[in-house]
């Protein structure tokens, strides 16, 4: 039997508020545990909630960023249920009025273009966590975390790989960066993504079971638990069963998906609008507002470097993946660098040397008015592309400018005729065969005669005049 695969993506994503989503309390991620709190996300009776405005209008526009509908009028809704890690026996999310309808995502999956539709986008707080200590024989709660304000977005059910909702989640996480709303720090918790997963024959058009994989801690696992439970609901399918609908839990050491629990369905939350809030209003004049606040997003982004700057597609891409990365790259070719060797620069060298010290990109030391200053010098002719491949890590480990660096080492190229006219003259009297060779035209020994000179120069020869002068002098 031939199966197609049906994936949903739910993401849970936290903006990156200042304080939580209905109290004053620090949202700051690293804080000693239960030092984050008060009374009310604590839970206590006779508190009231007062949402955070600031989390509303980051919700809002990243719906609008993912071409949702905004709702006019939306409520927050009590989901009830019992858990230690939830004191108010309640969590408040949105049922059935989300902020954001309907919207959608264009992604590029393997070449090709691709629709994913977005069913909705909607507000609720974090629950606590629980912590369980292996040496103490106890478990704690830490509700630092709880009320942190979150942003679920759900997917329809149109995804149909693994590589499609890997695809899904980076344009995803791409935007949410661009907004500046969310760190996306999956280490961190602070973007959570739980793919719901069915077969059904192909040509079917009927859902199947889905079951839904949580704790996966990463894009990459996500791929792998995709991939895990398509094979294991196919062989399930095969020998004539029936999958469980359920919710997993990925097991990333060993690779596999374990049941956890029965799905619960919506009834048994006994969902009712949170009496303590009123309904969330955002009318035209505010949504035009938030509009305007939207900042150029990554795909019309690349389009631009690709029109404006003439980057091929793949440097585009490249360059776009991160808002620091395209901030860098518009900084330094507004300081008077050309872009082609600004995007290869930052492609080549720099992502090497970040990788190599493990730093984001947005922690780059070297400013990108110095990767120009580099580059002037490049293409004024004082040092040469293979010079500045050795400044160019001095730069990043001492902080100094690139000028500064050159000057100090005197790696200043020589362009300079009798200087290089003397080592030339040197060459050619230390290597009276490949002089012969070249006389009687064979073309490849001027390679070497070029090389010689460089070395003896430490690489600081003009290679143009180099290679001017061995014409001259030898033809001559
Ligand atoms: P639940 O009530 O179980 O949370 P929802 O209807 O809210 O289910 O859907 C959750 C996610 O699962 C959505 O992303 C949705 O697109 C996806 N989904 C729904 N049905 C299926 C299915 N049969 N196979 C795969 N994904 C599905
Ligand atoms: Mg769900
Ligand atoms: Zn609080």
């Amino acid at each position: 039997m031939e199966y197609e695969v049906v994936i949903g993506l739910e993401v849970h994503t936290q903006l990156n508020t200042a304080s939580k989503m209905f109290c004053g309390c620090s949202t700051k991620f690293d804080a000693p545990p239960n030092t984050n709190v008060c009374p009310v996300c604590l839970g206590m009776p006779g508190v009231l909630p007062v949402p955070n405005r600031s989390a509303i209008e980051m919700s809002a526009m990243v719906g609008l960023a993912l071409n949702c509908e905004v709702a006019r009028w939306s409520k927050q809704d009590r989901k009830n249920y019992f858990y230690p890690d939830l004191a108010k026996d309640y969590q408040i999310s949105q049922y059935d009025l989300p902020l954001n309808g309907m919207g959608y995502i264009d992604i590029v999956v393997n070449g090709e273009p691709k629709r994913v539709d977005i069913t909705r986008a909607h507000i609720e707080e974090d629950t606590a966590r629980n912590v369980h200590t292996v040496s103490g024989g106890f478990s704690g709660v830490d509700f630092n975390r709880a009320g942190i304000p979150l942003l679920e977005i759900v997917t329809e059910p149109v995804i149909h790989s693994a590589d499609e909702a890997h695809a899904y989640l980076t344009a995803l996480k791409q935007i949410l960066q661009y907004l500046e709303v969310s760190d996306c720090n999956m280490e961190e918790g602070s973007l959570r993504a739980e793919p719901n997963i069915s077969l059904r024959p192909k040509g079917s058009t009927e859902f199947g079971t889905k079951t839904e994989v949580k704790n996966v801690a990463s894009f990459s696992g996500v791929h792998k638990a995709i991939e895990f439970e398509v094979a294991r609901q196919k062989k399930i399918l095969n020998e004539g069963g029936q999958v469980q609908q359920e919710t997993r839990g990925w097991d990333p050491d060993k690779g596999v998906t374990v049941g956890q629990r029965q799905k619960e369905s919506a009834h048994d939350y006994r969902y009712f609008p949170d009496p303590d809030l009123a309904p969330l209003v955002i009318d035209e004049a505010w949504e035009n507002e938030l509009r305007e606040r939207l900042p150029e997003l990554p795909a019309a982004r690349r389009d631009r470097f690709m029109s404006d700057y003439g980057l091929n597609e793949y440097d585009a891409d490249v360059i776009t993946a991160s808002k620091a990365m395209a901030d860098y790259f518009e900084a330094a070719v507004k300081a008077g660098a050309d872009a082609k060797p600004v995007a290869n620069w930052m492609q080549v060298e720099l992502l090497a040397l970040l990788a190599e010290r493990k730093d984001p990109f947005i922690e780059c030391p070297v400013s990108p008015e110095s990767l120009a200053e580099l580059l002037g010098l490049i293409a004024d002719g004082t040092i040469s592309g293979k010079i500045a491949k050795d400044v160019l890590p001095e730069m990043l480990s001492s902080g100094e400018g690139a000028k500064v660096i050159v000057e100090k080492k005197g790696l200043m190229q020589i362009s300079d005729t009798g200087a290089i006219e003397a080592i030339v003259k040197e060459v050619i009297e230390a290597n009276p065969g490949p002089v012969d060779d070249l006389r009687n035209g064979k073309g490849k020994a001027k390679g070497f005669l070029v090389g010689q000179v460089m070395k003896a120069s430490q690489g600081k020869a003009n290679p143009k005049m180099v290679n001017e002068l061995i014409d001259k002098l030898i033809a001559g």
